[in-house]
């Protein structure tokens, strides 16, 4: 056999071949946006918690303090922001819902059914005008009237998103609570030269 004639496989301009297909599952993000409240039922149990930075209207994930991140670079504060596998209430539709750190955080009922949030119907509001109010969460006692998919990889469905190679994100997984970022904050704040740009 010869692979005379056959159309050549696609390689990188350096002439690599590409990386084999990743098997990710695709979904999109997800939160309320300008004043709309947006149900969705938790098809996974746990919120995946990671420090982000917000820009143009969606979240990126921080390397903070590694001065690679473009976050750094710009001066941006990192934000923590959960994500968790979930199903559109209304339409079905898969999606990563984003949950805002001050969501998360008052919203006891979603701290203390994190782990074993599949199957519960959340409610997250944005509570006015701009891509940037508040959003308050609250966990319903609606009841699903339809079946849950099987949960996804929300990880491997975050690495796709970002561009990032598979494995990447698990190492850096943060938590909900702010004290496990505040030593990477403090670092991001001497690296820029203080808080009040006069050093240490
Ligand atoms: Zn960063």
């Amino acid at each position: 056999m010869s692979n005379e004639g056959r159309t050549p496989r696609p390689s990188t301009l350096r002439g690599d071949p590409l990386p084999p297909p990743r098997h990710a599952q695709f979904m999109r993000l997800t939160y309320p946006r300008d004043g709309r409240t947006l149900l969705i039922v938790a098809v996974g149990a746990t919120v995946y918690g990671k420090l982000c930075h917000w820009f143009e209207g969606r979240p990126y994930p921080c390397s903070c303090p590694s001065a690679a991140c473009p976050g750094m670079g710009a001066g941006w504060m990192p934000r923590w922001y959960g994500y968790l596998d979930a199903v559109e209430y209304r339409t079905q539709i898969r999606r990563i819902a984003v949950i805002t750190e001050g969501a998360y955080r008052h919203c006891p009922p979603l701290q203390r059914a994190d782990g074993s949030l599949r199957g519960k119907v959340l409610s997250l509001e944005r509570m006015g005008r701009g891509q940037n109010a508040p959003v308050r969460c609250q966990v319903t006692t609606d009841a699903v009237p339809f079946d849950l998919p099987a949960p996804s990889d929300v990880v491997a469905i975050l690495e796709r998103i970002w561009g990032l190679c598979p494995g990447m994100l698990q190492a850096n997984q943060e938590g909900p609570d702010a004290s496990a970022h505040q030593e990477q904050l403090a670092a991001i704040v001497d690296a820029k030269g203080g808080r009040n740009g006069n050093g240490k």
